[in-house]
């Protein structure tokens, strides 16, 4: 079968990536059913020859118009489909999408007309807003990982970097790797104008992480590998926090000392 993706390795190891992290999800219990979403800004793996390819499908609104997105291409999970189905065929269960001129709308140019995600509005709001910002953050992943969606059913978990300060002090790679921590949006509707607003604004108070309560996570990164490892190694953190709890004591925690350490010696923001 042809494929947009022939002769095209970059692209192709760019789509690779997003089957690898759809098949983690999986495994993690973090994706059931149609649970989940990713989209990746693949605009750097376009050449000419693609460029010049007619759509198989659309335009198809986008619901707002998002202006710097001007000649952008995204992968996008399809609409209803699975990451575990996704793990194995990315082109059958993801959509690669261009957007038009105007930047109201887009098309797909792909190898079958999958719809992508219906989270696609808020996902593309997010990238809209990246690029404003001159992030290279180029991947966005929505999951439901087990652990830290249970934390969010208390409200002292749900204050203002409570959740951040314990998960860090854990285990030392969670400050490392997520120096960022844990932003929290308390519950809205999911898909919601509201949802994707609150997200933007919690990703611009820099964090690369947010917790949606009672739902899901909402992470960006340079690419989907590192998304989804933010997200993995917060949940291990949440998961020891729980093991402590299993073992019928309060985990003690890292001392903020030996925290504030850890940021010097590795150089960490905040
Ligand atoms: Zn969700």
């Amino acid at each position: 079968m042809t494929t947009v993706l022939q002769n095209r390795e970059a692209l192709r190891a760019e789509i690779g990536k997003v089957a690898e992290v759809a098949g983690y999800l999986w495994k993690k219990g973090w994706a059931e059913r149609n649970g989940g979403n990713i989209t990746v800004n693949i605009t750097e793996h376009v050449d000419e020859e693609m460029r010049g390819m007619k759509a198989i499908a659309g335009p198809f609104p986008i619901g707002k118009q998002l202006p710097h997105l001007e000649e952008c291409w995204f992968y996008c999970k399809g609409t209803g489909k699975r990451m575990r189905d996704l793990a194995r065929d990315p082109m059958a269960n993801g959509s690669i999408i261009r957007i038009c001129p105007g930047c109201s709308s887009y098309e797909i140019v792909a190898d079958s007309p999958v719809m992508p995600t219906s989270e696609l509005p808020s996902h593309l709001a997010v990238h809209d807003y990246l690029l404003v910002k001159g992030s290279p953050y180029r991947a966005s992943l929505h999951t439901h990982p087990i652990e830290l969606v249970a934390l969010t059913h208390s409200r002292y978990w749900l204050e203002k970097d409570n959740a951040t300060r314990m998960l860090w002090s854990m285990i030392p790679e969670t400050k490392a790797f997520c120096p960022r921590g844990l932003g929290i949006v308390p519950y809205m509707l999911p898909s919601s104008v509201e949802l994707a607003d609150a997200t933007i604004r919690t990703i611009d108070e820099d964090y690369d992480v947010v917790m949606w309560e009672k739902h899901g996570v909402f992470a960006v990164d340079v690419d989907i590998m590192d998304a989804f490892d933010q997200v993995d190694v917060l949940n291990k953190a949440a998961q020891i926090y729980i093991a402590g709890k299993a073992m019928g004591f309060e985990p003690e925690g890292m001392t903020s000392a030996q925290m504030k350490e850890m940021s010097v010696a590795f150089h960490l923001p905040k």
